[in-house]
């Protein structure tokens, strides 16, 4: 990693906060902000333990201790009218943070008073309705939780058709999740869903080889995390393999694979391999509430330390809108979109940071700095 300033990370920083960035693996229960949770009732303590655990700077937990943060989250959305201002604040969260396309992606989960359709209802509701709309364009991926026996998998996945059929241009994927170290991947309910839904599944998160194989060989349209298969980092040379035969774009989150210390390191992450191969990869928030990290983060991140130049992660990013689960048409105008900002915005964002960086005082940049620390948390970087 070469060493830079802190102005440099700042300059970094800014490049990709301005950059439209595309997010394809955010749960929404975990992206939720204090703010949204103090606005959806959650108790002062609750939200001083929840930004302990979230916004200390990297340590290991275990993934049982992280898939424990979202009951924060349960604790306050019981109702459809909490979901749906859930759901809009992500919406919004991402906006500000120049995502221009979102999968957001939610597991339906029903309560007293509530409904598993009247979960979906109330996030179709939100997308609708948000008041971003000409920023960004927004797609539901609905996830079967791996905790879930296989018939209660199957009841959802019916449901999650016939409100696919009720919404087809903003219900456009499934996606296997929950805790990997419990529970199963049933082929036959993703086969079903392959006919109508964009597929992606969590996969290799934990040492799994038989799983993982099995995974592979079913081929979604994506992963998510990846983390155990190269031989490098305890996956089989089978595995490693049949991936590079396949090629499926991963879904990458950098911040959360080094909380929940499946990851010992940013440098060590296996994401190294996918840019040095040039493999498939997009780069994801996966829970920004839990996680305390923004895309825009992520991506300065991957510059820190794999030196990647800006122009790479732009190229990424123009390339993760064909992963993506948006019609041919929007992801022409997506790509439209990243290619005037190339052409317009990049070069004089890239001499406006330089210009800034040549004739602020030191005190100048400490103050932008401090500024700039508040939205990103570079340092946590
Ligand atoms: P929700 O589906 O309730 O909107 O989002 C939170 C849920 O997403 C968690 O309870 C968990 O099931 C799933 N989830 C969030 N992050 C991860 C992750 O990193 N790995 C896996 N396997 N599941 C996750």
């Amino acid at each position: 990693m070469k060493v830079v300033s802190r102005r440099q990370i700042m300059a970094e920083s800014e490049y990709f906060k301005q950059l439209p960035k595309v997010e394809l693996h955010a749960h929404l229960n975990g992206s939720l902000t204090e703010k949204t949770l103090e606005k959806l009732g959650c108790s002062e303590s609750a939200i001083a333990e929840y930004e302990k655990l979230t916004r200390t700077a990297p340590t290991s937990r275990s993934l049982q201790e992280c898939f424990g943060l979202f009951s924060q989250a349960y604790n306050v959305i019981k109702s459809p009218e909490s979901v749906y201002v859930a759901a809009r604040n992500v919406i919004e969260d991402f906006a500000k943070d120049n995502v221009i396309y979102l999968e957001l992606r939610t597991t339906p989960r029903a309560n007293v008073g509530m409904t598993k359709e009247d979960y979906i209802e109330a996030v179709v509701k939100a997308i609708g309705d948000h008041e971003y709309k000409n920023k960004i364009l927004v797609k539901l991926i609905l996830s079967l939780d791996r905790r879930h026996s296989k018939e209660e998998s199957e009841k959802a996945l019916e449901l999650i058709l016939r409100m696919r059929e009720k919404y087809p241009s903003v219900i456009k994927g499934i996606d296997l999740c929950g805790n990997p170290e419990e529970g199963d991947f049933h082929e036959t309910i993703f086969e079903k869903a392959k006919q109508f839904l964009g597929i992606t599944i969590h996969c290799a998160e934990v040492k799994n080889d038989s799983e993982v194989e099995r995974i592979l060989m079913f081929g979604p349209n994506r992963i998510g995390h990846g983390t155990y298969l190269h031989p490098e980092h305890g996956g089989s040379q089978k595995n490693w393999e049949l991936y590079l035969e396949k090629k499926i774009p991963l879904e990458c989150c950098l911040t959360s694979n080094i909380i929940c210390g499946t990851t010992k390191s940013y440098q060590d992450h296996h994401v190294r391999h996918w840019l040095d191969l040039k493999l498939p990869f997009s780069i994801c928030t996966d829970d920004k509430g839990v996680f305390g990290t923004t895309l825009t983060k992520e991506y300065t991140l991957v510059q820190r330390h794999f030196d990647k130049i800006p122009e790479n992660l732009w190229k990424m990013t123009y390339d993760s809108i064909s992963h993506s689960f948006a019609s041919e048409r929007e992801k022409q105008d997506l790509q439209d979109q990243l290619i005037r900002w190339f052409n317009v915005c990049h070069p004089k964002i890239v001499s406006t940071i330089q210009n800034a960086y040549n004739n602020y005082t030191p005190a100048d940049l400490d103050i932008l700095l401090e500024e700039h620390q508040r939205d990103v948390y570079i340092n946590d970087i």
